[in-house]
């Protein structure tokens, strides 16, 4: 077996970088985990949750009042938020510049974080899981097909997250299996 077989491609490294992060989310919706990424480097990372100082949604247990979840309110804004949002705060907040970047989230922006992202000059999103339909996909399109931005949906290969599970349940810097020696 190659030693290279096992490798992340850079895609399925920055969605995992995002799914670790989602790890963190607070809102009882449903978790979400978001990096942006310049370069090939994380220039800042979020997930969902109140804004900051604000009591979390999984402390008070519910999001609103009698509405176990953010989503479940049809006047109300969600109280978190959104990965995408918080990770682009996190780049202001620190004077990182956006512009010409990527984002990778575990699930497809929303489209206010999907207008957030075009403004702020990141120019492609990658995400695990699909979210916008009907009239929303409608709008989504219509910035596709503008230019502003490129959506592309993409998966961890088993093998990948197998090595990944392997690595958070066991200790990671242990030898190498042999196959994984290179011959000499
Ligand atoms: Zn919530
Ligand atoms: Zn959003």
């Amino acid at each position: 077996m190659a030693c290279d077989d096992q490798r992340p491609k850079w895609d399925e490294y920055f969605l995992m970088l995002a799914k670790l992060a989602a790890t963190r989310s607070t809102c009882l919706a449903f978790p979400v985990g978001a990096v942006i990424v310049k370069n090939k480097q994380v220039v800042a990372t979020g997930y969902n949750g109140s804004p900051s100082g604000s009591v979390h949604c999984t402390a008070q247990g519910f999001c609103y009042p009698g509405l176990s979840s953010c989503d479940a309110s049809t006047t109300l804004p969600s109280r978190a938020v959104h990965a995408e949002a918080n990770a682009i705060a996190q780049a202001a907040k620190h004077g990182i510049s956006t512009d010409g970047a990527s984002i990778y989230v575990t699930l497809e922006p929303c489209l206010s974080c999907l207008k957030l992202i075009i403004s702020t000059g990141i120019k492609e999103v990658f995400y695990e899981t699909s979210f916008n339909s009907g009239e929303k996909a409608l709008v989504r399109d219509s910035f596709i097909n503008e230019g502003l931005v490129t959506l592309k949906q993409i998966q961890l290969s088993e093998t990948i997250a197998q090595k990944a599970a392997q690595f958070l349940l066991n200790p990671t810097s242990v030898a190498r299996a042999v196959g994984c020696v290179p011959e000499v």
